[in-house]
C-alpha cells in the first residue's frame, strides 16, 4: 500500500490532499493520503508533495523540525510553486543564505514574474494534456540541465519538469480542475 504524504508546515496542504486522494481514486490505486510534520511520519513515505507558499519560510521550518534532510530523502517528490524553488539546485532572488533541498538540476529566479500583482492564469498545453495554469508569485526557470523532462511550457519557458521521480511546477496543479500532475506523480512512486 502506498503511502504519500503532502507537507504540512505552511502553505497550500489541503488542495494538494484532496487532488491527490481524486488521482488515487482515478488510478485505482490502494493508499493512504496525510498530512506530515514530523520526522517519523516523513521516514515513512513512498512519495512527498512540497507545496505552495513561502519557500524562504518553508526551508527554515524544514531545519527547525528536524526533517530537512528527511523530506532530501523521500524517494518522489512534486514540488509547486515554493516546493519547486525547494527542489532547484540553483536559485536567485532568494533571501541571502537561503537553503534548497537541491534535487532538481534547475536554475530558478524566485518572484520571477514579479510580485503579487503580477500573478495569472494561462491556458497551458502539457504533455499530460491541456490544462489551466494558475501562476502566484511564481519562480521562473531559466535553465535546465540536459537529464530533465520539460512536461509544460509557457512563452517558450518550462514550467513544469521532470528528473527521475522528482516533479517540479512552477503553476498550481492543485488549483487548476485536473488531477493529471498528481496522476502522473502518483505513477513515480514505488
Ligand atoms: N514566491 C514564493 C516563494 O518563492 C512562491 C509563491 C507560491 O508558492 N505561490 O517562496
Amino acid at each position: 500500500m502506498m503511502k504519500v504524504g503532502v507537507l504540512a508546515l505552511q502553505g497550500a496542504v489541503s488542495e494538494h490532499i484532496e487532488y491527490l486522494k481524486k488521482a488515487m481514486e482515478k488510478l485505482g490505486l490502494e493508499g493512504e493520503i496525510l498530512e506530515v510534520r514530523r520526522r517519523g511520519e516523513v521516514r515513512e513515505l513512498d512519495g512527498i508533495v512540497l507545496p505552495g507558499g513561502e519557500s524562504t519560510a518553508l526551508s527554515l521550518l524544514l531545519r527547525k523540525n528536524g526533517i530537512f534532510e528527511d523530506v532530501r530523502g523521500v524517494g518522489a517528490i512534486m514540488g509547486t510553486c515554493a516546493g519547486a524553488v525547494l527542489l532547484s539546485k540553483n536559485i536567485s532572488g532568494g533571501v541571502a543564505g537561503q537553503e534548497t533541498l537541491g534535487l532538481m538540476d534547475i536554475g530558478l529566479v524566485r518572484n520571477g514574474y514579479g510580485g503579487q500583482l503580477e500573478s495569472f492564469c494561462a491556458p497551458l498545453e502539457t504533455s499530460l494534456g491541456a490544462i489551466e495554469g494558475i501562476f502566484i508569485r511564481a519562480p521562473v526557470i531559466e535553465s535546465v540541465s540536459g537529464g530533465l523532462t520539460v512536461l509544460a511550457e509557457h512563452l517558450g519557458m518550462p514550467v513544469g519538469v521532470q528528473q527521475g521521480n522528482y516533479l517540479a511546477t512552477t503553476f498550481h496543479p492543485e488549483l487548476s480542475g485536473s488531477t493529471a500532475f498528481h496522476e502522473h506523480f502518483l505513477k513515480l512512486n514505488k
